[in-house]
């Protein structure tokens, strides 16, 4: 069985990840993980380690929420009259 995937989808980041290195991203915030191809059985050199073998994945940056800076100042408005 031969499978040409020539076609290109570039609606997030495809990056081939080991087991061990998706795991990382998996925990990491504000990061999306999702297979790029669940029929993919053939495994490819990880992108980030390249020491190990994994699947393509999609990496997509989750709501922007995750950037949302809390500042925690108080302006003292109040007069006392
Ligand atoms: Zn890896």
């Amino acid at each position: 069985m031969s499978r040409d995937f020539s076609r290109k989808t570039d609606e997030s980041t495809l990056t081939t990840l080991c087991p061990r290195c998706l795991d990382a991203f998996r925990n990491a915030r504000g990061i999306r993980v999702r297979r790029a191809d669940l029929r993919q059985t053939i495994k490819e050199p990880c992108t980030y380690c390249q020491t190990r073998f994994g699947f393509d994945y999609y990496i997509q940056p989750t709501s922007p929420k995750t950037t949302y800076f809390k500042k925690g100042r108080f302006d003292d408005e109040s007069e006392c009259a």
